[in-house]
């Protein structure tokens, strides 16, 4: 599913070039569930945005679903990264004034889809998380807990190549963490191929399988 070779990534500060992820090499296969484990500023987040083809790598291949992302130009990558990727944040990102059905059902309006079917596919993934009975709340009238569910509801939709989630349980408390983290257990044991970024070793537990990122650099849990 995602075959990178020797990503590369630096930013330009002022006058000085800071090299954040070096010669990273990393394969997941459909199915699997990974945490990439780092610290705080060790390019996670950097790393998170390549994957989910946000952003570009500065060398390095990059291929998604047999696709050679890496070469594609910026349009054609973010059409690509609205069918494939779907993306769970720390703070959720939902849209304030919109209801849980149309936070969730906006992806496949974005892509064309015709209202009718992008209302059977939101209805289906906010059953499936639970939220049936909250369809015309805001965000701001649900829990934590259950705006993460809104937000992974919304990743779900449109039935994406990868699941992409940066620090997913980094705003809630520990037991609703814990809630959304055995969600993930659930959705990967259906099929669903799930990436974690986490700086959190228990929240990293969940994954079936965990690397770590040390100063841009990439480690199998052997190597580490
Ligand atoms: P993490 O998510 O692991 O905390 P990041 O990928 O956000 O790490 O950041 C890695 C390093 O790159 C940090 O030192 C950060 O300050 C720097 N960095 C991140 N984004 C930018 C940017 N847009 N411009 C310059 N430096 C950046
Ligand atoms: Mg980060």
């Amino acid at each position: 599913m995602i075959d990178m070779k020797n990503i590369s990534k630096s930013y330009q500060v002022g006058t000085e070039k800071l090299q954040v992820l070096s010669d990273i090499c990393f394969s997941v296969e459909k199915g699997d569930f990974v945490a990439i484990l780092g610290p705080s500023g060790s390019g996670k987040s950097t790393l998170m945005n390549i994957i989910g083809c946000m952003d570009k790598p500065d060398s390095g291949e990059y291929y998604l679903d047999g696709h050679a992302v890496h070469s594609y130009p910026d349009k054609k990558l973010a059409a690509f990264r609205n069918r494939e990727i779907g993306f769970i944040f720390q703070r959720y990102q939902l849209i304030p004034k919109y209801s849980v059905l149309q936070n969730v059902i906006m992806p496949l309006l974005l892509r064309g889809v015709s209202r009718r079917e992008a209302v059977r596919q939101s209805m289906e993934q906010i059953e499936l998380l639970g939220l049936a009975e909250r369809l015309a709340h805001k965000p701001s009238e649900l829990s934590g807990g259950q705006q993460q569910r809104v937000a992974i509801a919304r990743a779900l939709v449109g039935d994406p190549a990868i699941l992409l989630a940066d620090e997913p349980t980094g705003a809630l408390d520990s037991s609703t963490g814990k809630e959304v983290l055995q969600l993930f257990t659930k959705l990967n044991e259906m099929g669903n191929t799930i990436i974690m970024i986490t700086h959190d070793l228990n929240v990293a537990a969940y994954a079936k399988r965990v690397v770590r990122i040390v100063d841009g650099r990439l480690y199998t849990n052997q190597e580490a």
